[in-house]
């Protein structure tokens, strides 16, 4: 159940059983969400791409900003960027001066304050991000996943309950059909798991009742003559209502820039917010606009927080004898820093997959 990352790994993995994939929206990808105008590649959802799709990648070296007391800070590094704008916080090892702007660079990476994570996790605001692209964006990355995908799939089945019953598997969709199966793999995000997933075991049930997300939203501007110096990203102060500005692809003379909103009061404000960020970022300049697009995500990934994560054991991931968890939300490796969204969705959906064979093919066979 579910078709972003973490179902699609699943999926692929188990390609020699007998497999349906069952997906709430119109479209596979989730929360990877690859658009086109014309022949240039944007993103409403994920912006960096896999390096693990064996795709041609172009990892962004360009320098990372640091937005601060309106003037911008190009540096190498997040920490360059903070001592660049603030010198005074060095002498006092980052001291509260900097964390205005440690919590700006926390932002680009997690939808929340970098007070509600975990202590283990604060460190990313110094790890810089890397970005990756290939040419044809994230449709190239979901075009690869789908290769060789043996499952049968059903867009616009949502999943209203999963359950064990006795040795079977029951899941019903809205359209009130129900299906049995001998195992599943729950890799929609967490709230969702909480909605359908009927009696899941005491450890899965505190996870997902203590689990929450950060909401956001995006807003593209396809601007014909490129008005900002090169970068990779630009982290704004928590103040801001844009929480990163991270650059695109460039083709047909049009440079993409992505806005990604920590608030979203509405869509329609967006890229009127996006261009008056662009104004303040780099004043004088003309922002000359070929195409614009917004999406509203209310959950854009899970809050790292010490409620939900602090008592983490793998028994989480199994709601029942036969049931597995997968996604983003269930990879959690509390000392490592990035990557994690999209490779913590698929290195989720690896694992499930695994699980679900030993408990099909107990002798490692195919069945
Ligand atoms: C704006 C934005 C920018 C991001 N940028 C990056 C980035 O640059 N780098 C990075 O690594 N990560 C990034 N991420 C995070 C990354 O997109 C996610 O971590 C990853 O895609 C999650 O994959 P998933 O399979 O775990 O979940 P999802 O992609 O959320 O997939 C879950 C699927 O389950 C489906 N579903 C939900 N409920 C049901 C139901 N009841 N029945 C059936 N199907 C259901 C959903 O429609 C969805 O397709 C970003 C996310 C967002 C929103």
């Amino acid at each position: 159940m579910g078709g972003g990352l973490a179902g699609l790994a699943a999926a692929r993995e188990l390609g020699d059983l007998d497999v349906l994939l069952l997906e709430s929206e119109p479209r596979l990808g989730g929360r990877v969400r690859p658009e086109r105008f014309g022949g240039i590649p944007y993103e409403l959802g994920a912006l960096s791409v896999l390096a693990s799709t064996d795709l041609p990648v172009e990892v962004d070296h360009a320098p990372v900003g640091l937005f601060w007391n309106g003037a911008l800070h190009l540096a190498p590094t997040p920490l360059a960027a903070i001592v660049s704008a603030i010198p005074s916080a060095v002498p006092r090892a980052l001291g509260p001066e900097a964390g205005p702007a440690l919590e700006a660079f926390f932002g680009v990476t997690h939808p929340c304050r970098i007070d509600e994570s975990i202590l283990e996790r604060r460190g990313d605001a110094l790890v810089r991000f890397v970005v990756r692209r290939t040419p044809g964006g994230n449709a190239a990355v979901l075009a690869r996943l789908a290769e060789g995908l043996r499952a049968e799939r059903r867009v616009g089945a949502r999943v209203v309950r999963v359950e064990t019953r006795g040795d079977s598997v029951e899941v019903e969709t809205a359209g009130e059909e129900t299906l049995r199966a001998r195992s599943a793999i729950v890799a929609t995000d967490g709230v969702a798991a909480r909605e359908i997933l009927r009696s899941p075991s005491a450890a899965t049930g505190r996870f997902l009742s203590a689990l929450r997300y950060g909401s956001g939203a995006v807003a593209v501007l396809g601007l014909r003559a490129p008005v900002l110096p090169r970068f990779s990203y630009i982290a704004l102060p928590p103040s801001e209502s844009v929480r990163a500005v991270v650059r695109g692809a460039t083709a047909e003379g049009v440079s993409v820039v992505h806005f990604y909103f920590h608030v979203a009061p509405d869509a329609a404000s967006l890229v009127p917010a996006a261009k008056e960020t662009l104004a303040r970022i780099s004043p004088g300049a003309p922002i000359d606009v070929a195409f614009s697009e917004t999406k509203v995500w209310p959950r854009v990934g899970p809050i790292v927080s010490s409620g939900a994560y602090g008592e983490w054991n793998d028994a989480i991931l199994r709601p029942s004898d036969r049931i597995r968890l997968a996604g983003d939300y269930v990879h959690f490796l509390p000392y490592e820093a990035l990557p994690y969204g999209q490779e913590a969705a698929l290195a989720s959906g690896r694992r499930a997959a695994e699980e679900i064979r030993a408990i099909l093919t107990p002798s490692g066979g195919t069945s």
